[in-house]
């Protein structure tokens, strides 16, 4: 199974509170380039992006009140295909299970994603930015569940 991700990119972006500077400041240098792209993101990261870049950006709920799980459920059904996440290493979450579930299905639907500002550099200068993309997506019906039951 595979998806094509577009060369316009739906792109989460997520920050937990101790990282927030961080992800504004990366928003901040990487304007232009995200300006092409479509925009989401958890509560209040959201709206610290889109005031401080002017960027166009649909906000979902906070993320302990279910903003991550609303971005993982977009993952599912493409509406996301692209994320910047700059999680805490240092502070546990009040939703660290949220936190571990959209961490899950981002690989399982092997959508880029970001996860530090070096990361998130390395991808937004990557040539696939601006190009079609074919995910590679874990077949689990098809592979794993059918060849053991
Ligand atoms: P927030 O959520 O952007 O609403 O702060 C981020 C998070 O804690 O997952």
């Amino acid at each position: 199974m595979s998806y094509t991700i577009g060369k316009q990119k739906k792109i989460a972006l997520i920050a937990h509170d101790n990282r927030k500077q961080a992800i504004i400041e990366w928003a901040i240098k990487n304007k232009e380039a995200l300006g092409k792209h479509f925009l989401c993101g958890t509560g209040t990261t959201a709206k610290l992006i889109a005031k401080n870049t002017g960027l166009p950006i649909k906000e979902f709920k906070s993320g302990p009140m279910g903003g991550d799980e609303q971005i993982g459920a977009s993952i599912v059904n493409g509406e996301v295909d692209f994320m910047v996440f700059f999680w805490d290493p240092l502070t546990s979450q009040p939703h660290d299970p949220d936190v571990k579930a959209l961490l899950r299905i981002s690989v399982l639907y092997d959508i880029p994603v970001a996860m530090s500002t070096s990361t998130a550099d390395f991808l937004m200068k990557s040539q696939l930015i601006d190009e079609e993309y074919e995910t590679h997506e874990i077949d689990y019906y098809n592979k794993i569940r059918k060849e053991n039951f």
